[in-house]
């Protein structure tokens, strides 16, 4: 594996910057000193940077001293997760209940560091848009606030993508996927109306807790019944709230859950049918029943040509032994699929490792995992990242993507 030598020269500089980042977790939309300090360094670059974009997001554009060309985007995510920490190093969170345990404050470190290396290069014809997105966490669909404020308006890119650590598998080992790679993400309410009354005189009742009972088993049936068996989905319901006391019957029963799928058309038919056994199972009882249906992320899906390209990249530049080019899709969401589905990108895995780069001393030491207190972003990982993003901007305006067509 060759690093740029400049990127790898500057690895301490990275680890300083990701551990600062690291211990000043920010929530969604609320990443104000982190976004702060990358307008700071990519300013400081020379670039032109143009902030609150989305609310928090920040983008960088650097253009190429040949002239103008093509366009490309690179994604960084920026936000923390409302969690504890339970790793006791120097960089542990400063904020009570704030965690980066997913290792945003890796990418943004990553993508920083990219930056730093082509704003001093800028040997190529064309425009790279360094975009730094808020928010990616929780549902709160940071990539959507960035489109709907104008970022490809204002900063087209002909492609976009993007990166993410993978806890598990081996670190600086790249995985790609052309086609779905994660799932979309979506959630419903469902409102059953019966007449609540006398526990002991259930005839004058219409039971909403029966039939929410009963409709918990029917809409496992949409599931298997009522797609194919090759698409894969899964529906879960994870609450179900009524009554207060011993002998009342309840008015209401409230059911809630999550759906999720690899395309848009099964997302469709799930929900089609989940609106029907909804509305018409509690009408067989003589009550009524209501639907809402959030769909928070759609279905990451991958465009080809830019992953051949992207994996391509990786392959020339880091070996044929650390690419894994058809990676098993995760059931995760990510906001990253509403840039695809605008333009043409890919979204890869980026090796993070089983957890041996932590020390016993400082570190939790359960799982090295995303989203869990113990997790630590793999500082190994941060001039492999920004090399790699590097290699992908020169090979981008080398036009090397059109020899894979
Ligand atoms: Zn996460
Ligand atoms: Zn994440």
């Amino acid at each position: 594996m060759t690093l740029i030598a400049d990127i790898e020269t500057g690895h301490q500089e990275l680890i300083a910057l990701r551990r600062d980042i690291h211990a000043n977790p920010e929530l969604a939309f609320q990443e104000t000193r982190t976004s702060g300090l990358v307008a700071e360094r990519l300013t400081g670059l020379g670039l032109e940077v143009h902030c609150g974009i989305g609310k928090t997001g920040v983008v960088g554009v650097l253009r190429g001293a040949r002239g103008a060309g093509r366009s490309i985007g690179l994604r960084a995510d920026m936000d923390a997760l409302p969690m504890p920490e339970h790793n006791r190093f120097a960089h542990a969170s400063r904020n009570p209940g704030r965690m980066h345990g997913c290792g945003h404050d890796g990418h943004t470190t990553m993508l920083l560091g990219a930056a730093q290396y082509l704003a001093k290069q800028r040997d190529f014809a064309g425009t790279v848009n360094f975009i730094f997105q808020p928010a990616e966490e929780g549902g709160n669909a940071g990539a959507r606030a960035m489109i709907k404020d104008g970022l490809f308006r204002r900063f087209p890119c002909d492609e976009i993508y993007g990166m993410h650590n993978m806890p598990g598998t081996p670190a600086g080992v790249f995985a790609f996927r052309k086609g779905a790679m994660m799932a979309s993400s979506n959630r419903f309410d469902i409102v059953i109306r019966g007449t609540g009354g006398h526990a002991a005189m259930p005839q004058k009742a219409v039971d909403p807790i029966v039939i929410a009972a009963e409709m918990v088993g029917v809409l496992q049936t949409i599931i298997s019944r009522s797609k194919s068996p090759i698409d894969t989905a899964v529906l879960s319901v994870t609450q179900i709230h009524a009554g207060d006391a011993y002998n009342v019957i309840p008015d209401e029963a409230v059911l809630r859950g999550t759906v999720r799928t690899f395309s848009t058309e099964v997302l469709d038919l799930i929900e089609e049918r989940l609106r029907q056994v909804a509305q018409t199972l509690p009408q067989v009882y003589g009550a009524s029943g209501e639907l809402q249906f959030v769909r928070a992320y759609p279905p990451l899906v991958n465009w080809d040509e830019q992953t051949d390209f992207a994996a391509r990249v990786a392959q020339e530049a880091f070996g044929a032994e650390r690419v894994i080019r058809d990676v098993a899709p995760v059931g995760g969401a990510e906001d990253f699929s509403f840039y695809l589905e605008q333009v043409p990108g890919t979204y890869l895995f980026l090796g993070n490792g089983d957890g041996g780069h932590r020390e016993a001393t400082y570190h939790g030491m359960g799982p090295c995992e995303l989203h869990n207190p113990n997790y630590d972003f793999n500082d190994e990982l941060l001039p492999i990242g920004a090399t790699y993003w590097v290699k992908l901007v020169q090979a981008f305006f080398a036009g090397n993507q059109r020899a894979v067509r």
